[in-house]
């Protein structure tokens, strides 16, 4: 199956952002602010990153597509894993960067558009591999930090963003949900009924919250200071709503 995860994803959220409620609230133009998501696949994540910022008014980061477009540079290259000098410093020389006149933000390497390259399968099986190396991830911090330097009103999801990249963000969120849901929210998003049990689904799932929370470098965690929200049992709008009432709440303090 072709179709990769985060795709579908999308086209899951561009056919809910039109059941969207108006809610009227954004972040004050003067303010500046970080919210960090974070949290393992399959939890929402990215279209609920993604709505939020539509609805607060801020820009929105998905740093996995960083990760997915080193992957692809990976794989595109023909690195092997014991090339991870090269395959770095290629890395560098493509000095990924989004074009944000686009909703969601693309990303291009070399100058080039790769957004479409990045949802490949190929690309969801190697990331994980790539997001471990060390290296890589200190250069993936390095630039989210300039993004949020030029777009300081920003909510970014990932796996590290409250933890490692903006550790003193004033709003953090975690997203879980059970892992059983999680596979079948994947095999809908992905249109796999009948193709791929449930129970195949939470594997590779748990696989990859293995590989993404057990590496060294920037591993997938709560933050202590992060609000929790299970979306096991929540719509997405329910899910946003949720953070809109925290976020509201934490700007009366800032
Ligand atoms: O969110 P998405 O599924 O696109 O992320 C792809 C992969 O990129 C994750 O499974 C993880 O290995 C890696 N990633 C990461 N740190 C981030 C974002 C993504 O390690 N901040």
């Amino acid at each position: 199956m072709a179709v990769s995860e985060t795709t579908s994803e999308r086209t899951a959220v561009a056919s809910s952002v039109s059941s969207t409620k108006a809610a009227g609230f954004t972040v004050p133009s003067t303010k500046e602010i970080i919210i960090t998501i974070d949290g393992p696949a399959g939890t929402g994540k990215s279209t609920v990153a993604r709505r939020l910022a539509q609805r607060l008014g801020l820009d929105f980061l998905d740093t996995g597509a960083m990760y997915r477009a080193a992957a692809a540079i990976m794989i595109d290259r023909e690195y092997g894993e014991d090339e991870i000098g090269e395959l770095v410093s290629t890395v560098i020389g493509a000095d990924l960067h989004f074009d944000w006149s686009q909703d969601p933000p693309t990303i291009l390497a070399w100058d080039t558009p790769i957004d479409h390259r990045i949802r490949s399968d190929d690309v969801t099986k190697r990331v994980s591999f790539v997001a471990t190396i060390p290296e890589l991830r200190t250069h993936m911090v390095r630039k989210q930090r300039i993004i949020f330097a030029q777009h300081p009103r920003l909510v970014t999801e990932g796996r590290d963003q409250g933890s490692v990249a903006f550790p003193d963000a004033p709003v953090k969120f975690y997203l879980d949900a059970d892992p059983r849901v999680r596979a079948e929210r994947r095999i809908d998003q992905l249109g796999l009924g009948g193709d791929v049990s449930v129970e195949e689904m939470c594997d590779r799932i748990l696989e990859r919250d293995r590989i993404d929370s057990t590496r060294s470098d920037g591993p997938l965690v709560c933050p202590d200071d992060a609000i929790v929200i299970d979306t096991s049992s929540m719509s997405i709008d329910d899910v946003i709503d949720e953070m809109e009432r925290v976020v509201r709440d934490r700007l009366d303090e800032l």
